[in-house]
């Protein structure tokens, strides 16, 4: 049976049930599995397979602690009609490559095709240990996971789930997306700082000890929704499996034959994802991470050196303005081990950057990396909706330019933001497609050269009368909604918010 081991070493074995309650490893390394499984079943065997089939085989596959019938049941609750597409993840050709669209659940954007999945795993986690204690989910978020968690955990029994964003960090959508959430045990706060101010916050408390063992003595335990969890990660993988079978049973490649995957990348955790289907056995070229200005991943892929030190941008793709990768750690295991990742985390923290050496960038040939600024991004939604009449959200957009328009280069190896753009032909691309064009109408707007109205809303109805493109149920008469959560709070009065609810 597969066990969990931390990131950072250490004695401590977890089962996928525990891993998936205490969220990280005890040593605040990342939990990951101590070997990678492969699929039970041959890809010619699977390639009919319904999303929920796939999900189910990836699943059991890693979580081999849970019974068939219990991954079953997570499965089939998770991924049901609330999904507006049957398909639960559609993929579409677009030109020679294709797009696998991850946002048809109820927020829009992908952090719902493990967010739906992840209260299920929890809750049958709890009950598989015997584990009577309320989960209290802790969550930072830059726009997309906040709402997603809120609506998974939403009134699920023995949860309280707490979202920090930042205040000034998110678009207009997203924050009205959250407070005006409903359900007794949600809890919403903005916070005057970045993303990674608010991240900070949440592994601050998590580290606190005083803090868990107090509440631990009134039968709480803190646990998290952030894309550290392997309950989030591993229902990623199944994405990634289904996409390849589903291009094999359209004919649209031949078993076997070599994708590259592009990922609009912020804190690493989708990209993983793929790298971890990829070592399943699904035949994937590059798996290239795709940045806006705050490039970096891009930086660290192709120098070898991650610096954090650096200015902050908020940019139109604002779920990926993040400075530390928090899943970049398990790719740093997967590839070095545990003592390196000691020595590299400790000069992040020291210093805000480490680097690996030219021996260990070999290891990260499996990615490429590519980043775009915000007018290219804007060029490009642009041009790919004048041209071949589908629209893209700013984040994918990111990613079709890396994975589609600098192809060439990619397949090369040379490096794409000094030489991009040249001929489309090579190995075929798939974007992976994060979040609804509507998500970042006003954005969408500026980019078609509609007028964007006054606020965000009106963006959005503008933006569907200049192209047409169904707006989302979870969008729609966003505005009219009531506001449940007002509450705005300094990063250094996180810990106190967690205090005022859990012991009331
Ligand atoms: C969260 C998010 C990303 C980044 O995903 P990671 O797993 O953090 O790399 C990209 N695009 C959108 C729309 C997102 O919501």
């Amino acid at each position: 049976m597969i066990e969990y081991i931390s990131t950072r070493g250490g004695a401590e074995r977890l089962t996928s049930a525990q891993g998936i309650i205490q969220g990280l490893a005890s040593n605040s390394g990342l939990l990951v599995p101590e070997n990678f499984p492969k699929l039970p079943v041959r890809l010619e065997d699977m390639v009919e397979y319904s999303y929920q089939d796939v999900a189910k085989l990836v699943m059991g596959t890693f979580f081999q602690d849970f019974t068939k019938e219990e991954i079953a049941q997570c499965v089939d609750r998770a991924y049901d009609s609330k999904f507006e597409a049957e398909d639960i993840a559609p993929i579409t050709k677009v030109g020679d490559d294709f797009v696998m669209e991850l946002y048809h659940g109820r927020t829009a954007a992908f952090k719902d095709m493990a967010l739906s999945i992840l209260p299920y795993l929890l809750t049958t986690a709890l009950k598989k240990t015997g584990d009577t204690s309320k989960v209290a989910i802790l969550t930072a978020t830059s726009g997309d996971t906040g709402k997603a968690a809120l609506e998974g955990f939403a009134n699920v029994p023995r949860t309280e789930i707490f979202v920090y964003y930042p205040k000034e960090g998110v678009s207009q959508v997203q924050e009205r997306q959250m407070v005006c959430q409903e359900g007794a045990n949600t809890h919403v706060y903005g916070i005057k700082g970045n993303f990674d101010e608010a991240q900070r916050g949440v592994k601050e408390i998590f580290a606190d000890k005083t803090l868990r063992e107090e509440l631990g003595k009134s039968g709480v335990r803190l646990s998290s929704a952030n894309s550290i969890n392997i309950g989030r990660l591993v229902p990623q993988v199944a994405y990634y499996v289904y996409a390849y079978l589903k291009l094999v049973e359209r004919g649209w490649i031949s078993l076997g034959e070599k994708v590259n995957v592009s990922v609009p990348t912020g804190n690493f955790g989708n990209i993983l994802a793929g790298y971890y289907a990829k070592n399943l056995g699904v035949p994937f070229g590059k798996l290239i991470c795709a940045s806006n200005k705050n490039n970096v991943l891009w930086e660290f892929i192709k120098t070898g050196r991650y610096n954090a030190k650096r200015e902050f941008y908020q940019t139109n793709s604002p779920s990926m303005d993040i400075l530390v990768s928090s899943n970049l750690e398990r790719l740093l295991y997967h590839l070095y081990g545990s003592e390196r990742v000691g020595e590299l985390m400790a000069d992040l923290e020291q210093n805000g950057e480490f680097t690996i050496t030219s021996k260990e960038m070999e290891k990260l040939s499996d990615f490429e990396a590519s980043f775009a600024t915000e007018e290219e991004t804007l060029e490009t939604i642009e041009k790919l909706y004048r041209g071949k009449d589908y629209l893209l959200d700013t984040h994918t957009a990111i990613a079709w330019r890396a994975g589609v328009e600098e192809k060439l280069d990619i397949d090369q190896g040379t490096n794409v933001h000094e030489h991009g753009n040249r001929n489309k032909k090579g190995v075929k691309t798939l974007v992976v497609s994060t979040a609804s064009p509507y998500k970042f109408s006003e954005s969408l707007c500026v980019a078609l050269g509609t007028n964007q109205g006054k606020n965000g809303f009106e963006a959005m109805k503008n933006l569907h009368q200049a192209t047409g493109v169904k707006i989302p149920q979870g969008l729609e008469n966003l505005e009219e909604r009531p506001i449940r959560h007002t509450d705005v709070i300094e990063p250094s009065g996180m810990r106190y918010s967690i205090i005022e609810v859990l012991k009331a």
